[in-house]
């Protein structure tokens, strides 16, 4: 068998996967601040109407527009590499595949929806984006894709990463965009944040806010705002990564994967490659769908399902989602793209409905499973992705003890070449384990206490 199992371009997926279509109880809907849905229209100021009817959108498949297919197209479709000398150093009798999405300019898998969100912007004559950044990762990959298509870009990254993090910055430049650190003294939100703590290492929501309000202030009403995950738009276009990882098993003669497995900070990686092998278990195949966070932002394993805001201040609708309340300050791990204190809504519904099995691990076994993966297969690994790394390898072990030839896949979301701090600190033995205590939690989510309460619905079938 190839170890690369490649797809030619005219063989990449020409429509994305909508799992709307096919939830068994359907998502409960966002809420305004009076708790009544969020009508289509209330989002108009902030997203263009191509996003916002793929937002709500119940159709199964929605077709990729051929403009965007063809800028895809600069690194897709992206290969399936077969873990060979991964599984010769574990001795395991798994198939161990990976998706490998950290070969896209940026690096990871995020600019699958920035292509797109740019391209239906600009087609409806917006003429500037504004978004957040915690990392990085998904400011790059903005900057990038408005580049491309020719619009203005304005990044609001957490203060914490634009002090530690400046190549992610200079790619942005690079691109042409504008980064600035927030909290800021640019949009109102930064500033009220500032006057409390004025050397506040910044948050993600906080950040949200700041670019929320950035585009919706603009006095010419051209500039909109763009998410990087949690949205159903953008799990939406990320599941071009699941659907060419169908085709890729296909062609080495694999009907259906055993498990399938890739880290959640807002959801969006995992629901990439997951969403398209959610729909084959809701049709009855067996596959065990494995979501993985950090023990130290455990939203998924520790979270309630509960109505939350998305952002720190309350820029955005209420979500019906697996979070760790608004105001969460996560501590300062390295995997700065799993630090969110919410999950998308679409993932947090195919938990509830038990489609999905998440599972949180510490960072230092992680970065374990992220070096013993560098030193097989040879990629380093982002710090998001080592955390899907390190289930793959608890899973290998497992199918090793019970002596089974589970076909095993993960998605490499990205690579961890702009973000080595991590493992500087860990070979430093430096990196120590943190799990958040349950008093902590329990004190966070009384920000939440007031909120309409979202309703558990699940079929009992899985
Ligand atoms: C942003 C990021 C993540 C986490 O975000 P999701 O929306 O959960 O995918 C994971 N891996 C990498 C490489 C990232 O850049």
């Amino acid at each position: 068998m190839d170890s690369r199992i490649i797809l030619t371009e005219s063989e990449m997926p020409k429509q994305w996967y909508n799992l709307a279509a096919d939830l068994p109880n359907p998502l409960l809907p966002p809420l305004g601040p009076d708790g009544k849905p969020v009508s289509p229209d209330m989002l108009t100021p902030i997203f263009p109407m191509g996003l916002i009817e793929q937002e709500v959108s119940s159709k199964r498949w929605i077709d990729i527009p051929e403009e965007i297919q063809s800028i895809l197209h600069t690194w897709r479709p992206s290969p399936l590499h077969r873990a060979f000398a991964l599984e010769k150093a574990l001795g395991t009798p798994a198939k161990i595949f990976y998706k490998n999405e950290s070969l896209s300019p940026a690096g990871s898998h995020k600019p699958n929806t920035a292509v797109a969100q740019a391209w239906y912007n600009k087609k409806e004559g917006v003429k500037r984006m504004t978004t957040e950044t915690g990392a990085g990762q998904w400011g790059s990959a903005l900057a990038f894709a408005c580049s491309l298509v020719g619009l203005e870009c304005k990044v609001f990254m957490v203060r914490i990463s634009f002090d530690q993090k400046p190549f992610r910055k200079m790619m942005m430049q690079a691109w042409g965009a504008q980064c600035v650190a927030s909290p800021s003294t640019e949009t109102k939100a930064g500033r009220d944040v500032l006057a409390n703590s004025p050397d506040g290492p910044g948050s993600l929501g906080i950040a949200i806010s700041e670019a929320v309000e950035a585009a919706v202030t603009d006095p010419s009403k051209s500039t909109k705002y763009g998410l990087g995950s949690v949205l159903n738009h953008v799990m939406l276009h990320q599941t071009i990564i699941g659907l060419e990882t169908k085709k890729q098993l296909e062609k080495v003669g694999i009907k259906k994967p055993d498990v399938i497995i890739a880290c959640t900070g807002g959801g969006s990686n995992f629901a990439g490659l997951a969403f398209p092998f959610v729909h084959d278990k809701i049709n009855g195949a067996q596959i065990e769908i494995i979501p993985v966070e950090p023990t130290s932002c455990p939203s998924l394993t520790k979270g309630p399902f509960a109505y939350d805001l998305g952002d720190f201040s309350g820029m955005t609708p209420l979500l019906a989602m697996h979070t760790l309340g608004h105001n969460f300050v996560p501590p300062p791990i390295h995997a700065g793209g799993l630090r969110y204190h919410g999950m998308a809504p679409l993932v947090s519904q195919t938990v509830v409905e038990g489609l999905c099995t998440p599972r949180a691990i510490h960072q230092v076994e992680c970065y374990d499973a992220a070096v013993k993966f560098a030193r097989t297969e040879g990629i380093i690994v982002a710090p998001e992705t080592s955390h899907a790394v390190a289930a793959v390898i608890q899973e290998a072990k497992k199918a090793k003890e019970e002596g089974k030839e589970k076909v095993i896949v993960f998605n490499l979301s990205g690579h961890g070449l702009m973000d080595l701090k991590g493992y500087e600190a860990f070979f430093a033995g430096k990196l120590v384990d943190y799990a958040m205590p349950e008093a902590d939690i329990k004190k966070n989510l009384e920000a939440i206490k007031g909120f309409p309460k979202a309703e558990i619905r699940k079929t009992g079938k899985w």
